[in-house]
């Protein structure tokens, strides 16, 4: 008798581990390099996180390569940024397929901004409101995907959003020491529409929505006037683009370069903006820093 069960738990048991292990990590594919921290924040180890985006890559000039693609049609989810900033979306859609695979988290954001023409503002991140809402996207979604980790799925996102809570908090309380007639925010591309609506600055941007327009000279006059008649005290450059369409304008009216900010993703993982509190923490502290 001892014998038979002896054997009964060797046939058994191999089949008892398969089905007590865990299920694989769910692969999450990301276009952007905050939402592949949202999903890993609200994932954590029920997910495996490829952000095909990655710090010093332009999102507005990304186009995915044959390798990328197939990351993506092996991946079960692809968060995408929307709102016009992956160009190559549809054809992505089409390619990867099924529908209801790819998110695309900026379309589903309410209030957005655009220019007059209809042109859509994608740097939806640099509102801390938004990446909230996207925390909510990203949640709904794995958990649907995952419906056995929903429970985990939702304390992670609340944990995230107390964090995210937090950050907005701080920053609010350090731009409340600028005078209002100080926030004028002069940069190289037009990426911080969402950060000036949220804390009450006018963006002066040298080039347009995305970073691969040709500013036009009537602008940068516009601005040299506007530097001077305002006083603007600094014009910011950005951490991942030519800067010399700034240092036209620094050496045109003397203003101060106030530093870089990230307006397109996130740094390396050992530069000052590794994670998305970082990156903002970074880029207010470069603005009021340069603008008091
Ligand atoms: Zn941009």
């Amino acid at each position: 008798m001892k014998t038979l069960l002896a054997c009964l738990a060797l046939v058994v048991l191999p089949g008892l581990t398969l089905s007590a292990s865990a299920p694989p990590a769910l692969r999450v594919v990301a276009l952007n390099p905050v939402l592949a921290e949202i999903a890993r924040e609200v994932g954590g180890d029920q997910v495996a996180v490829n952000c095909l985006v990655r710090p010093g890559v332009d999102p507005h000039t990304f186009d995915p390569s044959a390798a990328d693609l197939r990351v993506m049609v092996d991946a079960d989810l692809v968060l995408a940024s929307g709102l016009q900033l992956e160009s190559y979306l549809d054809r992505l859609v089409t390619k990867i397929g099924p529908a209801g695979k790819v998110v695309v988290v900026g379309d589903a954001l309410p209030s957005v901004l655009a220019l007059a023409g209809g042109e859509k503002d994608p740097h939806w991140w640099h509102s801390v409101d938004y990446v909230m809402f996207a925390t909510e996207i990203v949640r709904a979604k794995l958990a649907r995907l995952r419906p056995a980790s929903a429970g985990g799925f939702m304390d992670h996102a609340q944990a995230y959003t107390q964090r995210l809570l937090a950050l907005k908090a701080w920053a609010a309380g350090v731009i409340a020491t600028l005078p209002p007639a100080q926030r004028q925010l002069v940069t190289s591309h037009d990426a911080f529409g969402y950060f000036a609506r949220d804390y009450g600055f006018t963006v002066h941007a040298i080039a347009g929505l995305s970073t691969d327009g040709e500013p036009d000279a009537r602008q940068l006059a516009r601005l040299i006037d506007l530097i001077r008649r305002e006083h603007i005290r600094a014009v910011f450059a950005e951490s991942d683009v030519n800067s010399a369409l700034v240092a036209n304008l620094v050496a045109e009216t003397g203003v101060r370069l106030g530093g870089s900010l990230y307006a397109d993703g996130l740094g390396t993982a050992d530069s000052e903006a590794a994670t998305y509190e970082a990156m903002v923490r970074h880029n207010v502290r470069t603005i009021v820093g340069a603008l008091r």
